[in-house]
């Protein structure tokens, strides 16, 4: 990824988060995903009154890239209000591999613009072996 991308990558989950809808916790979340094409796609996290129907912020920039029929993501950026750095949940983890391979950067932003890069396969090393299903 050049430094253009990976810049507007940052840019992209920093502004998502600006329209998180987390008037519950309080914790808002912006992600970024960029995909084998060039193309990014954001999302922010949007909670519900009916707590367990919120959907994450990376989820959320998923189901959009997805949704303009992308399939592979080459690329994460996480970001929060947080001076400490924010990784996704386990379900996002699990629905960033249906995308992604091991070596996929994840970056991950704190509120002062700290930003960590770990690749997918650290923070999610053995994903489930689901291949039969997708035949
Ligand atoms: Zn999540």
């Amino acid at each position: 990824m050049n430094n253009d991308l990976r810049a507007e990558l940052i840019q992209r989950a920093i502004r998502a988060k600006e329209t998180s809808y987390s008037p519950y916790s309080k914790f808002r979340v912006g992600a970024a995903v960029l995909t084998g094409d060039g193309e990014i796609f954001s999302g922010c996290n949007v909670e519900n009154a009916s707590y367990g129907l919120a959907i994450c912020a990376e989820r959320n920039a998923i189901f959009q890239m997805a949704f303009a029929g992308k399939r592979k993501i080459v690329a994460v950026a996480v970001t929060s209000d947080e001076t400490t750095f924010i990784t996704p949940c386990g379900a996002c983890r699990q629905v960033i591999s249906e995308f992604a391979g091991p070596g996929t950067e994840i970056l991950l932003i704190t509120k002062n613009k700290k930003i960590k890069s770990v690749k997918f396969g650290k923070i999610f090393p053995a994903p489930p072996s689901l291949e039969k299903l997708k035949k």
